[in-house]
């Protein structure tokens, strides 16, 4: 038995590991022949380092990444991962091309400067819906939901859905800046329609790993209707920290005046 230092199977060739900071998830899919692609390496100096730890303990290595939206928490890397395509979706890999300093500047003073220069780093547009890889089928849902151009990364032999910052747990519906009245949040939603509805694993950007992924989607659904329609909602995960804020921010685009 391998002792692995953050990652655990979720699906066969499927792991994850979650972060200290905000259960920020990092998922690895294995090829099958000695390669893994690594999705939203995260966060913090020690467990960056530990991923590649972890693959080599898996007897892999790194052949690709894939950062799911523009965040500065999902477009990190560390050196032990290897110079290797780091893919996105073609908006994304534009945002870390033209504004890379604003994607990076939440990270200077709080990562080692050897890893902020990594972040957002060299990024490469996916052409087409699918990951051109040597592992299991990857195919991009790209939505504006959470940030523009957000990648979902679909695995269909594995029944996994790598969701990006979407139909988490913990974290309520964070829209983008540029969404005033949840109009863009419910159409990106509502896109992973058909997609969780064959997903038989969910792995949020933050959170845990579900194995229910249509109640994810039915507790965003409602929570969003709640607000629309009442001005209130009762979803526990308002109480979760942090949460408050933003809570108060999606009553204020539901047009909700306090
Ligand atoms: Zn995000």
């Amino acid at each position: 038995m391998v002792q692995l230092a953050r990652l655990v199977e979720v699906a066969p060739q499927v792991w994850v590991a979650t972060s200290r900071r905000y259960a920020t998830t990092s998922t690895v899919v294995l090829d099958g022949a000695g390669g893994a692609l690594v999705i939203d390496p995260a966060w913090d100096a020690d467990e960056l380092a530990a991923i590649p730890a972890d693959l080599a303990a898996l007897g892999v290595r790194c052949v690709a990444g894939f950062s799911t939206h523009r965040h500065h928490d999902h477009v990190l890397w560390h050196p032990d991962l290897g110079e290797v395509p780091r893919w996105a979706s073609a908006g994304t890999v534009e945002a870390a091309r033209t504004d890379r300093d604003a994607v990076v500047a939440p990270l200077q003073g709080d990562l080692p400067d050897e890893l902020v220069a990594l972040a957002a780093r060299d990024m490469r547009p996916v052409e087409g819906e699918v990951l051109a890889w040597s592992g299991p089928t990857v195919v991009l849902h790209v939505h504006d939901a959470h940030a523009p151009a957000h990648a979902a990364l679909e695995l269909p032999e594995h029944g996994v859905l790598v969701a990006g910052d979407m139909l988490s747990d913990v974290e309520l519906p964070m829209p983008d800046e540029a969404d005033p009245d949840l109009s863009r949040y419910r159409n990106g939603l509502e896109s992973l329609a058909e997609v969780v509805g064959r997903a038989r694993i969910l792995v949020p950007g933050h959170g845990s790993v579900g194995d229910r992924p249509d109640e994810r989607l039915g507790a965003d659904r409602r929570y969003l209707e709640e607000i629309l329609e009442r001005g209130e909602s009762d979803d526990p995960r308002i109480g979760g920290a942090g949460m408050a804020q933003l809570h108060a921010a999606n009553l204020r685009r539901a047009g909700v005046t306090a």
